[in-house]
This record gives structure tokens, sequence and C-alpha cells, in this order.
């Protein structure tokens, strides 16, 4: 009989199956925390667990975190992970080690339906959601691997840990997914990164911008926006057919800040397609007089796509006319782009970057 796996349980779960098992409750919190705080997934070696217990827990469940497949590291210090999942579908978890802080880049579906035209997930299409486990499975083992931990009353010193879920897939297309891992990422019991710290990007699906708005737990909100007008931003995501700019923006201006919270905005700069001064006077008009700011990102230019990338001196034409139009925006370094790690370039490149030399 095959095992069941229990990364991505959450602490209810776990009591229901150890009291099916005839244990005590305590029992259950003792397994919770060696799975997420402690990171103990031969189940075999829970040392809390009489001798008994462990054997038998060892023969009924595993703790299967996603499996390494190859790991390719870029000179600026990033280091892209692709992972197996156990149906053999393949994912990607990046990291982003920063003077001060780490970011782990998180994906929740493979591939993805949205099709964005500057994106080389988009063009793999999709192929399913993640679950919890799927996705917890992706942080647990990069934390693992680099010694990372979340800031807390064991770690008080540790280095700030943040999360984005802004890698392969639309989180708000797997909404029950992504919160149920969330709840487990930000447990200060178990993995314990706070979700100030974390922050989730959508293409712009309003019904789920809505509903997130609505939870009592979860991650800062970016919108991942990249046009100033329907005509370009249909043409560049074609899911603006669905929730064009005017709506998408009402959903924003509705959505529920926290003290001090900000939306991001982000925009993928692509050159002759959205990238003119008046787009940049356009997004200060539309975004002026509530409270946020616009990360602007040079493309990442992939093989499959039909975009290239402005020139520096444009990005900061760009910034500049965004700020004097009134609204905050900040140029985002590019990471980890010799090993296709950066934004919107998620996708199995396996085969790309034997050609290119890289990866391990
Ligand atoms: S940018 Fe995000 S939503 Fe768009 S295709 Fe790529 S992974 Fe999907």
């Amino acid at each position: 009989m095959e095992k069941q796996d229990l990364i991505g349980l959450s602490a209810d779960r776990l009591r229901e199956l150890l009291m099916d098992l005839g244990e005590r409750p305590y029992r259950a919190a003792q397994l919770y925390h060696a799975l997420y705080r402690d990171r103990q997934w031969d189940l075999g070696l829970i040392t809390t667990f009489p001798a008994k217990l462990r054997q038998r827990i060892a023969e009924e469940f595993r703790a299967r975190v996603p499996p390494v497949e190859k790991k390719f590291e870029s000179a600026d210090g990033t280091v892209r992970y692709l992972l197996r999942l156990a149906d053999g579908k393949e994912i990607e978890t990046v990291l982003m080690p920063e003077e001060h802080r780490d970011t782990i880049c998180v994906s929740t579906q493979a591939g993805c339906a949205v099709d964005c035209k500057f994106c080389l997930t988009g063009v793999l299409g999709f192929q399913r959601n993640l679950t919890p486990g799927e996705i917890v499975g992706q942080v647990l083992p990069v934390m693992q691997e680099n010694r990372l931990e979340a800031t807390s009353k064991k770690h008080p010193t540790a280095r700030p840990l943040n999360l984005v879920f802004m890698g392969m897939g639309e989180p708000l297309l797997n909404y029950d997914n992504v919160i149920a891992a969330i709840l487990l990422l930000s447990d200060a019991e178990g993995i314990g990164i706070s979700t100030h710290h974390m922050t989730l990007s959508t293409s712009g699906i309003v019904p789920g911008i809505e509903r997130f708005g609505q939870e009592k737990v979860r991650p800062k909100l970016a919108i991942s926006l990249n046009a100033t007008t329907d005509a370009v931003r249909s043409r560049i995501m074609p899911i603006n057919r669905k929730w064009p700019i005017a709506e998408l923006l009402k959903a924003c201006r509705r959505f529920p800040l926290r003290p001090r919270e900000r939306l991001t905005f982000e925009y993928v700069l692509l050159e002759g397609a959205n990238d003119t001064l008046e787009d940049a006077s356009r997004l200060a008009k539309l975004l002026r007089g509530f409270p946020s700011k616009v990360n602007l990102i040079g493309l990442n230019p992939g093989p499959e796509l039909p975009f290239s990338t402005p020139s520096d001196e444009r990005i900061l034409q760009f910034q500049q006319t965004v700020i004097r139009g009134g609204v905050p925006a900040f140029i985002r370094k590019p990471r980890g782009r010799d090993i296709f790690a950066a934004c919107g370039q998620l996708k199995l490149a396996g085969a790309e970057m034997a050609s290119l030399g890289a990866g391990a």
C-alpha cells in the first residue's frame, strides 16, 4: 500500500491521523514540530516519539519533499532548483541571496494557463495545480540546504527570509491550495515565515483578488500590470480580455490594505510595446492617489519570446516619468538571467541550459 504523505497536512489533520492510531493529541503536536520546525523527514528518527510509535509512523506514512533534479547557480548567487514531483512533473524554485536577506521564489502550478506573451512559463502551457505539500515542499528543502531560518524566538538573529509567490503559475487560480500552504508556511509553531515577508503576485484575477482581501492571514499583494491601455494589455496578457484594466484597478482600490501597506504594481518593460514616456505618464495617472508603488523590470529575454529589452537609459527615463507623475517607482535588478531564473523565465529549460553549458 502507498504510504500517505504528511508534508502539507495541517496540525488538525495530523491530530486526526494520530487519533485514528489511538494516540494522544500531544503526539500530533510533536509530529508537526518534527516535520515543519525541525525538518526531520526521516520519520523513523523522530526522537520525541517512543520507538514503537516511530516504527509505526514510518511504516504508514512518509514525509516527501520533492527531490532536487538539477540545480543551476548564477554568477550573481541566484540558485535555480528544478524539483521533481511524485508524478514526474518538474517545477522550479529560485533562491535569491542578497546582502542582508534571502528570497525564495515559489511556483504554485506546474506550467501556467494565463499565457502572458513575455513569459517563458506561458509558452509551456498549463499542466496542473500544485498541492499545499508541493508548495511547502519547495521552501523546506531550500531552507534546509542553505541553513535558512525564519526569524523566531529560537533564531532571533536569523537573516530576514522573504517568500514570493511569483514562480511558475498563477497563484489565484490555485486559490485553496495556495492559502493552505501560506497558513503552514507562516505558522509560528512550524515554519514561521511572517506574512509581512511574503508577496503574492497575480496577473489580475479579479474574483481572486477580492477573495484574497478577505483572508485573515495573507501575504502582501502585487499586480502584474505591464500596460496602460486595454489594447496593449490584451495583446501581451490575454487575461485582460476577461478583466480589463478599469475592472482590475477597481478591485485594487477596494482591496483592504493594512496600516502602512501598499500594493505593488509590476511592469515588465518591452521595447516598442509598452515603454513609451506616454505609457509612463499614463501609468502614474492610473495609480495616483492610492497607496502603491511600481516595480519596473526590463524584460528577461528568452529564445521563444517575441520582445526585446529596452535600453537602461529608456528604463531610467520611464522610471523618472512615473516618479514625476507622483508614484514611487523602482527599477528591479534582474537576478539569475544567465541561468534562466529571472522573472518570467521559469520554464523547463533543462535542454536549453545544457546547450548553454550551464547547470549541475
Ligand atoms: S507571468 Fe505568471 S501568470 Fe503570466 S504566464 Fe507567466 S507564470 Fe503565468
